[in-house]
Order: structure tokens, then C-alpha cells, then sequence
């Protein structure tokens, strides 16, 4: 067996949230990410499938969610990515604190982690989101999108996935496995509820860490919780690699499924995670071009027979846009 290209980081975040329109809003108004792509869930059409990222959709900045309004309100624990955490700007957390108040967000007091300040806070499904003041180099490969932020405050891609874990090790290795490096350990504060926190760092620039907690507290899958993370393997030379040296390792994972904008393999990992794997290519810029990302339904290959049943089955929901905001205010 071949040693595996190192991951270098997560390409993007799969959570389940309740009413579409609510979770549109915010992420799009008050977080404002841009939407790039509205679509269905390949694997139940009756749902949507949308996708907020940085202005160009860059690997390592799309948060995405199925909004599955007939699931129950889930439980953050053991066997899950516990926190989702963004990358902003030095000196931007006293604007995101205000605009918090503005718009009613449920957030916590700044702590500081390995020398970084983390504002906590969370979605209107619960979802606990954090955001993390770093450095922004000028060769940075994420495009703030401005619709509804400044540009010197805007989200920049992840920045961390925190996963709680009853027992670590196993699923350590595996992050070894996956080209990520031990890098830090320190007590766990804030609302978590290990003893310790040990980070590991992949290669790129974005969606860089994971941090990993030890807790035996249980979970459940609903609303406010991580679905999967998927990390990428830029390649399908470096995807296969990767899925082989994971089946080496004791896993199960999926054969190569395409996902239209990228193609994936899935496992659960030791510790109960679902995590993917995802190519770089083709992108969202796939099916739509850059400036009307997020425009129109996407219904990706044989779904595009069914648009009409697809269409009634959905709820409607509205694109916040800076000009209609503004018309209301
Ligand atoms: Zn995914």
C-alpha cells in the first residue's frame, strides 16, 4: 500500500436543520456566506440540499444542510463533530458581538484556545458554530462574498471541525493515517465537556484543523447537529489512495458516488463519525456560472426529469438579497 496524499483539510460540513427559510436567513443575512448552490438531497429528493460557502464556493469554505422538517431537535455527544468553527478576520470579533445582539443570536463569551480567541455561538436549530479570529493572509485562497458583511469581517472558510469522541485513539490514528499532525494539546474549557483537547493540523490553509475531545456524553442525530464532514482529496488518483489506505485501516467505505459538484467517498469512522472524502473537480462553477451561483434549483442528472414533482414537494423559500432588506426597512 501506497501512503496516501495528506488530506489538506476539510472541503465542507453537512448539518440537519429545521425550517428552510429560517436557516436561509441566517446563514445567508446575519452569518453572510453566499449562497452557492440550492438543491436536493440526492438520496430524498423531497428535501433541499443548500449550500453556503465563500463568493466562489472555494474547497474548505461550503457549509451545507439538509433542512429535514419532520426530524425531531437532536443532541451534540460522543460519536459527532461537536463544533463547526470559521475563520474571520484579527480584530473582527467585536463586529460579529454586535451584529450577534442585532440580530438576537445566542452566543457565548470569547475564550481563547492554542493562542486564538473563539466567539461560540448558535444557529436557530441549536447548531453550535464558533468563530475564530486568525490572520488573513493577502495570498489567501477564500473570496469573502459582501452582500450583507464588510469585506474586512467576512467569514473566510473553516476553520476546525471539533469531534467528540468515547474513545479517541482508534480514530486518532486514523487522522494520522489521513496526513494529519498532532500539533497541540490543552485543557478543554467553555462548554465542552472533556478534560483535554488535542489538535491536529492538515496541510492547506483552510479547514486546516481537527480537534478532538474525549467525552462518553450521548448524542443524537436531529436538528442542530452535524450530519457529516467531508475533507478533500483534491484528485481521484489521491481520493483512491486515500480510500485504500482507509479500508487498510479496518473501515468500510463506500465506493466513489458522484455528487455532481465533487465526487465522494463515505465511511464511519471508529468513533462513529461520518466522515467523506471529496474531489476538488468539477465544482460548483459546474452548472452555473460564478455570478448566478445559487440562482436557480439544481436538480443534478436524472432528477432534472422529475423538476415538477421535485418543484411541488419543496417549500418555497425566498434568497435574502441586500436590496430586498433594505426595502424593508
Ligand atoms: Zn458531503
Amino acid at each position: 500500500m501506497t501512503t496516501p496524499t495528506p488530506t489538506p483539510g476539510i472541503h465542507h460540513v453537512t448539518c440537519i436543520a429545521g425550517n428552510p427559510q429560517q436557516n436561509m436567513d441566517f446563514w445567508v443575512e446575519t452569518l453572510g456566506l453566499r449562497l452557492v448552490k440550492r438543491s436536493i438531497n440526492q438520496d430524498d429528493a423531497g428535501t433541499y440540499h443548500f449550500f453556503f460557502a465563500d463568493a466562489e464556493g472555494t474547497p474548505g469554505t461550503s457549509m451545507t444542510f439538509f433542512p429535514w422538517e419532520d426530524m425531531k431537535q437532536g443532541k451534540v455527544g460522543s460519536g459527532q463533530v461537536s463544533r463547526t468553527a470559521f475563520r474571520v478576520p484579527e480584530g473582527s470579533l467585536d463586529y460579529w458581538e454586535e451584529r450577534f445582539e442585532e440580530y438576537g443570536v445566542d452566543y457565548d463569551e470569547r475564550v481563547e484556545r492554542f493562542g486564538e480567541t473563539v466567539l461560540p455561538f448558535r444557529d436557530p436549530d441549536d447548531l453550535p458554530v464558533e468563530l475564530v479570529a486568525v490572520e488573513i493572509g493577502d495570498d489567501d485562497p477564500t473570496v469573502p462574498w459582501t452582500e450583507f458583511v464588510p469585506e474586512d469581517v467576512a467569514i473566510r472558510g473553516f476553520h476546525s471541525v471539533t469531534l467528540w469522541l468515547a474513545d479517541p485513539d482508534p480514530t486518532t490514528d486514523l487522522l494520522r493515517t489521513m496526513g494529519l499532525e498532532e500539533v497541540a494539546t490543552e485543557q478543554a474549557q467553555g462548554d465542552t465537556p472533556g478534560d483535554e483537547r488535542t489538535r491536529f493540523a492538515a496541510a492547506g490553509p483552510v479547514g486546516r484543523y481537527v480537534d478532538v475531545l474525549p467525552t462518553i456524553q450521548g448524542g443524537r442525530q436531529g436538528h442542530g447537529t452535524v450530519h457529516h464532514v467531508a475533507f478533500q482529496t483534491p484528485t481521484d488518483e489521491d481520493q483512491r489512495a486515500m480510500r485504500e489506505a482507509v479500508q487498510s485501516a479496518g473501515l468500510r467505505p463506500t465506493q466513489q458516488i458522484d455528487r455532481h459538484w465533487f465526487r465522494s467517498v463515505y465511511f464511519r469512522e471508529f468513533g462513529g463519525v461520518l466522515f467523506e472524502l471529496a474531489t476538488r473537480d468539477p465544482g460548483y462553477t459546474s452548472d452555473e456560472p460564478l455570478d448566478d451561483l445559487g440562482g436557480r434549483l439544481v436538480l443534478p442528472g436524472k432528477f432534472e426529469d422529475r423538476r415538477e414533482e421535485i418543484e411541488a414537494k419543496l417549500t418555497d423559500v425566498t434568497i435574502p438579497t441586500a436590496d430586498a432588506v433594505e426595502a424593508d426597512d
